[in-house]
């Protein structure tokens, strides 16, 4: 295996001396790796030199009840996959060495981390930020990816660099799916066949939202039309379904056109399962006007 296996922040340090010269790319990741990760790393070989994958199942963005303990750990077959995908570094650290005992300093997320996704999971981005700041500046890489699976996350991730003058390009990769829809999580590993089944509900909906808007649809219809999918469908508890601004995570006004995150989260079984789709909602089609679009507000055409 030629990938280099840091434990710890001092092996880091060495194994960044043998990558040498040029571009870095980081790649953060709570492991298990999946399809998703590859074709992050595979964009981050395209923006970089040298790919760096850290492995680290993050305490600070776990709730008390949530699956920190059970989340899967798989760092040998993880480290294969890094070999198979030209990965130079894979940065695997203990929570004992990342984090110290009287740690009391961490990144917020702002509003912006309370809402949707936040509001669910309090502290949630405040943890992933604090994580991915430090990951940054012990790895100092030009650019790190991350997947647009993870939505707000990705918004967040942008906000602080933006927030905080990071010198990094922030790269986004597209939702890798399974052929049937399912988007590809770590966590999709703790669904029984059966749930597996029920999960596709979440991708079925989001695809009917995308639908609707494309023929025409406004925001309150366009979330029915998820809504409608979701309780419809078997064993999905649904946490919330969202249309939001893309920039902000605030939920898109009713009369909003242009375009809209779907955000969607839902328990299936005792998994929690989150997913996304970009929409555009189109402006109104006036019923007196077949052929046309309504004016814009205010506009005099
Ligand atoms: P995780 O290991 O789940 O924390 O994910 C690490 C990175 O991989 C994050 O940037 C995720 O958004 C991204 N990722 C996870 N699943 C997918 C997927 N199905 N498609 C694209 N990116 C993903």
């Amino acid at each position: 295996m030629d990938v280099i296996v840091a434990r710890d922040r001092a092996d880091l340090a060495k194994a960044m001396d043998v990558l040498g010269e040029g571009r870095v790319a980081l790649v953060p990741t709570m492991g298990a790796l999946h399809e998703g990760h590859r074709s992050l790393i595979r964009l981050a070989h395209e923006h970089a030199d040298h790919v760096v994958v850290s492995v680290f199942v993050n305490p600070l963005q776990f709730g008390p009840d949530e699956d920190f303990a059970r989340y899967p750990r798989t760092l040998d077959a993880d480290l294969a996959v890094c070999d198979e995908e030209n990965v130079g570094v894979v940065f695997a650290p203990s929570a004992d060495d990342l984090y110290l005992p009287d740690r009391q300093v961490g990144v917020s997320a702002g509003h912006m981390g309370t809402i949707v996704e936040g509001a669910f999971r309090p502290g949630h981005f405040d943890g992933v930020l604090t994580v991915v700041l430090k990951l940054l500046h012990l790895v100092r890489p030009d650019a790190a990816v991350f997947g647009a699976k993870d939505a707000q996350q990705l918004l967040a991730v942008r906000r602080m660099v933006a927030d905080l003058d990071l010198d990094v390009e922030i790269v986004a990769v597209p939702t890798v799916r399974e052929a049937d829809g399912l988007a590809r999580s770590s966590r999709n590993a703790y669904l029984s066949p059966a749930e597996r089944d029920e999960a596709l509900a979440l991708s079925r909906a989001l695809r009917a939202g995308v639908d609707a808007a494309a023929s025409g649809a406004d925001a309150p219809a366009v979330l029915a039309a998820v809504r409608g999918i979701l309780d419809a469908a078997d064993g999905v508890e649904v946490d919330y379904v969202a249309l939001v601004d893309p920039a902000t995570v605030e939920d898109l006004a009713p009369g909003a056109v242009g375009s809209g995150l779907l955000l969607v989260a839902a328990r299936v079984g005792t998994t929690r399962l989150i997913d996304n789709a970009t929409v555009e909602i189109a402006p109104a089609t006036r019923a007196d006007d077949p052929a046309g679009r309504a004016p814009a507000p205010g506009g005099t055409a």
